[in-house]
């Protein structure tokens, strides 16, 4: 629980991280690239408008040079007299309309008296400066007068047309004002070099005079920028303001916000997509836990959960296992198909996985095995529990409206009193399991309350069945059967033997199981085979009227391979097929079925002829087994017991008999051990009879030591 809330927080702070990451990484671009927008709208500002400052600057200053050259000469020649002429003189040579210059004029005293071009400016001649009614001329003038500096005034209004900037410098002469030097500039020099920048780029630019004065341009409100331009005169303060061009997209304000919405939605794109991700992850994970660690079919916990969850409990040191097997479901499983099989395991499955607890785990082990984990305090209350599990198999399970009574063996270890690993207590509890199973199914056991001598033993069987003497230290008894009307041996049955170093014999009850549960039982009827193949010839030779020889053979040897290998036995040994019966039981048919009609026919179809052993011990499913070609039935020993003391087990002997003389089959009753019981097997009609009451299974020499005393 805890680990699965530290693997979500996990996730959530995973996902929180990376989203704050995310933020970070788009907050600090976003801002780079603002920044990197506004600095180079910056730069590209002050580059223009320092270009513009500049060349506004050198033209000033241009035009300042031409003024003080203008004064230096007008001193020069004030003596030697002025004149128009020379005034033109000094306007041709220095090429002064060239270089945007309107006019020049020499003032004496301020009154205009020289004009260069004379031409379109004769109207100024005689104009008196310092007596201007333009205020601003006047301020001008004085104001240069007293600094003795150059004055640039503008723009005015020019006579002529246009606009222009007045330049002016005082001339003295020994100290002495003399009068003015003035150069008229075309305004549109200096407006020019604002146009060239105007309207085209990012800027939108105006030229301020003084301290708000529109020079030129359209008057806006809010500069963006602006930067004072050094002009080179103490009067005129000039500067230039930019505004950003809004018709202009490049470096707009509106590109960054574009972007910044732009990536805003890529952003949380990106962050959905992580959240999609860590949480998708998660849904996989949880797909790939469900894979590992849960059963397909049933949705419970599988092997592996088992494995996993027997080490947190072995850490915790102390808890209860048990194994479930559902009694006779290889039976439904064959008799109605797989599909209604896996539905009645999940309908058992579903009810099982309610007992899921914080104490109680239940896992499917496999087929019809499941397995409980239990914590408890104490063995009583995992007998409550098992109790609880079982009463619910009480009721009947309905599938597609067939009915079933299943009911469950269980076999209970516990930890660590009982076993030390998850192998060994899986192992113990099956064979508990396995004690129920003998005794009768539907149950369960401790494995403390079982034979464990018996589980020992069948250790050292197993071991004992590994080593290379252990066939040959098998023997063959046999078992008369007598014909109850003749009272003659119509017949004998092999039975095996494990013979002991000490010459004691070990009883198949034994050691069939527990070859049948590690595969060697293959190699031991194969052996029982040719021991009685061999002995049957040699008491048949003898015999004016051979016997009929019965084998026993494990339902794990129902297979065509041992139909094959008893084909060659008869063929090797000489016998005839006629004289050998194989003895099968119910349940070693019912576990077979699917191949069992085929197997059978053939081997009848080969003479051989075939008995069921133990008949109505396990279902009494009669109806189902007639329907298999077989010769015998041989009536089990526990309705043998009950005759004459019960009704209702002679009232089924007897319907048995019945229906099998209808159907042509032989019948046979084994475990007869009273006259009593002999006698009323003779008024039903049985056929054969075996048991205590003649012999019990002898050797090979006895049996033939037997025959010659009962034939004279
Ligand atoms: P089964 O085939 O039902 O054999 C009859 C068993 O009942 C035999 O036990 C026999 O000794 C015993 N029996 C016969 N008459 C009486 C009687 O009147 N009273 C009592 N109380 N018992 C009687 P056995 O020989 O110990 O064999 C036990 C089982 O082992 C057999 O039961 C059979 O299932 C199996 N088995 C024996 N030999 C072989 C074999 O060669 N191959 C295989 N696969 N199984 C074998
Ligand atoms: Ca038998
Ligand atoms: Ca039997």
């Amino acid at each position: 629980m805890m680990i699965k809330i530290i693997e979500k927080m996990n996730k959530i702070v995973l996902f929180i991280i990376i989203s704050i990451l995310l933020i970070v990484v788009w907050w600090g671009t976003i801002n780079r690239f603002s920044h990197f927008v506004t600095e180079s709208r910056d730069n590209l500002f002050n580059e223009e408008i320092n270009s513009m400052s500049t060349q506004i600057s050198k033209i000033l200053e241009s035009k300042l040079d031409i003024i003080k050259s203008l004064n230096a000469f007008v001193a020069l020649k004030i003596d030697d007299g002025l004149s128009q002429e020379l005034l033109d003189d000094y306007g041709e040579m220095s090429k002064l309309i060239e270089k945007g210059v309107l006019n020049i004029n020499i003032a004496p005293n301020g009154i205009i008296t020289y004009i260069y071009p004379l031409e379109y400016n004769k109207a100024a001649i005689g104009h008196d400066l310092i007596n201007d009614d333009r205020e601003e001329v006047k301020k001008g003038i004085i104001y240069s007068i007293k600094t003795k500096l150059s004055v640039i005034s503008g723009p005015v209004e020019l006579v002529r047309g246009g606009t222009g900037v007045i330049i002016r410098d005082p001339v003295f002469v020994d100290d002495e004002f003399w009068g003015l030097v003035t150069i008229v500039m075309d305004a549109s020099v200096l407006t020019d070099v604002i146009d060239a920048y105007n309207g085209a780029g990012l800027f939108n630019y105006v030229l301020i005079k003084g301290n708000d004065e529109i020079f030129y341009g359209t008057e806006f409100e809010n500069n963006d920028y602006d930067l004072i331009v050094d002009v080179p005169s103490n009067y005129m303060e000039l500067s230039i303001a930019g505004k950003l061009n809004e018709d202009y997209i490049y470096l707009n304000d509106d590109i960054i916000n574009f972007v910044r919405y732009i990536s805003l939605g890529f952003l949380i794109i990106a962050i959905y997509i992580v959240y999609d991700l860590t949480h998708t992850n998660e849904l996989l994970n949880r797909r790939i836990n469900k894979m590992i660690y849960f059963d397909k079919l049933t949705g419970l916990p599988n092997r592996r959960s088992l494995e996993k969850k027997s080490m947190e409990l072995i850490k915790k040191g102390d808890f209860y296992l048990v194994f479930a097997d559902l009694d006779d479901f290889k039976f439904i499983n064959d008799t109605h198909g797989h599909p209604l099989g896996d539905v009645l395991l999940k309908q058992i499955s579903d009810i099982l996985y309610s007992y899921l607890s914080k104490n109680i785990t239940v896992y499917r082990w496999g087929g019809d095995e499941f397995i409980f984990t239990i914590e408890s305090e104490s063995k009583e209350k995992v007998e409550d529990s098992i109790k609880e599990i079982l009463n619910h198999f009480e009721k009947p399970f309905k599938v597609e409206n067939n009915i079933f009574n299943i009911s469950v063996s269980m076999g209970i270890v516990h930890y660590p009193s009982d076993s030390d690993g998850l192998d060994d207590m899986i192992k113990k509890a099956d064979i508990s399991m396995y004690s129920i199973k003998e005794s009768g199914k539907n149950g369960y056991i401790f494995f403390s309350e079982i034979d464990t001598a018996k589980y020992f033993e069948n250790i050292e069987l197993n071991n004992r069945m590994k080593s290379n003497e252990f066939i040959d230290e098998l023997l063959v008894y046999y078992q008369p059967k007598i014909d109850i009307q003749s009272n003659k041996i119509v017949g004998v049955e092999a039975l095996v033997r494990l013979k002991n170093k000490d010459g004691s014999l070990v009883s198949p009850n034994k050691f069939i199981p527990v070859a049948e549960e590690n595969g060697y039982i293959n190699a031991i009827d194969r052996k029982v085979v040719e021991i009685a193949f061999r002995d049957i010839r040699r008491i048949n030779d003898n015999m004016e009227n051979g016997i009929k020889l019965s084998i026993n053979l494990s339902p794990k040897d129902i297979n065509w391979d041992m139909v094959e290998y008893i084909k060659e036995q008869i063929k090797t040994s000489g016998i005839k097929s006629s004289d050998i019966e194989i003895e099968l039981t119910e349940t070693a048919v019912l576990e077979n079925i699917e191949s069992v009609v085929e197997i059978f026919e053939y081997v009848r179809s080969l003479g051989i002829s075939i008995a069921i052993d133990d008949f109505g011990k396990g279902f009494g499913a009669l109806n189902y087994l007639l329907k298999f070609p077989i010769s015998t039935i041989k009536i089990d020993k526990n309705f043998v017991d009950d005759i004459n003391n019960n009704e209702r087990g002679n009232k089924i002997i007897e319907s048995i008999i019945a229906l099998s003389k209808i159907l042509g089959i032989d019948t046979i009753a084994e475990g007869v051990e009273t006259e009593n019981q002999l006698e009323y097997l003779e008024t039903i009609k049985c056929n054969e009879y075996q048991g205590y009451l003649c012999c019990k299974p002898i050797k090979l020499d006895d049996f033939n030591e037997l025959l010659k005393t009962r034939d004279s």
